[in-house]
């Protein structure tokens, strides 16, 4: 009595998806979010900080960092300002960096502190991980001039899906051992909810200002770009970056003539 098959627990899972894919779309045009903004010129911003005034996160982006650097075999002056944005730029002070990445001290606090909108556990430190992987994919991308873009708007979705793709691979590699093929497990249950937390999170940050230079995607685009890296990490096993890497500006083409418009 009362078990549920494979089938049921899946179905479950997708209207509960679809419904707070729904709701999130009643809301999203309400919250003001900070952007990510690609910067090409050489003027540092102001303001520097030593720190985000939580040790916890400073803690976290450090260690992000390393692992970031190490993943994307890219070198990155990171630095924090007070803000609220995020800033991937192509250049930086040393030499042997590929570039540097400003974040807002504002909007760390703020992801940090985030709520799932769907779970309601703390997602927090999986939207730090998930927005510095973001901007480190913009660094990767500078450091690739063999991914051609035709728009900052494809540039932006394919860094959702590579941020997308480096968490899944992460919460993955995190499930213990004795979990690893207990797609029913506690552990696997987690992390369904805190990627579909991330993925409406992620469409938040979208906008609909299609004629904007700043434009990131929509709502739906930008969902639908994290979720590519799940679905290629976790569904389709695609467990090699650089073949993740080979259709992503075609996806990410593809995405936004899928989904990006009103
Ligand atoms: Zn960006």
């Amino acid at each position: 009595m009362g078990k549920r098959n494979l089938t049921s627990v899946g179905k479950t899972n997708q209207i509960k998806k679809i419904f707070f894919i729904v709701i999130s779309l009643l809301y999203f045009n309400l919250i003001s979010q900070a952007q990510c903004t690609l910067n090409n010129g050489s003027a540092m911003s102001s303001g520097y900080l030593a720190s985000t005034g939580n040790t916890e996160i400073d803690n976290l982006i450090k260690s992000e960092k390393i692992k970031l650097e190490q993943f994307f075999n890219i070198k990155v002056d990171l630095k924090i300002y007070s803000g609220a944005n995020g800033l991937a730029k192509r250049t930086c002070q040393s030499v042997s960096c590929n570039g540097s990445i400003e974040l807002g001290k504002e909007l760390l606090i703020f992801e940090y502190n985030k709520k799932g909108p769907s779970s309601g556990l703390s997602i927090g430190k999986y939207m730090i991980m998930s927005i510095l992987a973001h901007e480190f994919a913009h660094i990767f991308q500078y450091a690739h001039p063999e991914l051609r873009f035709k728009n900052s708007v494809i540039q932006e979705v394919h860094a959702d899906m590579l941020a997308g793709w480096y968490i899944t691979r992460s919460l993955v590699d995190n499930i213990p051992a004795s979990d690893r093929y207990m797609l029913l497990s506690e552990s696997w249950d987690r992390i369904n909810k805190i990627y579909t937390d991330l993925t409406i999170s992620f469409g938040w940050m979208g906008d609909r200002a299609y004629w904007s230079q700043q434009h990131h995607g929509n709502y739906l685009t930008r969902a639908m770009a994290f979720c590519e890296g799940w679905t290629d990490y976790k569904e389709r096993g695609i467990k090699d970056f650089q073949y993740f890497l080979k259709w992503s500006v075609q996806t990410a083409e593809n995405l936004i003539e899928k989904w990006d418009e009103d």
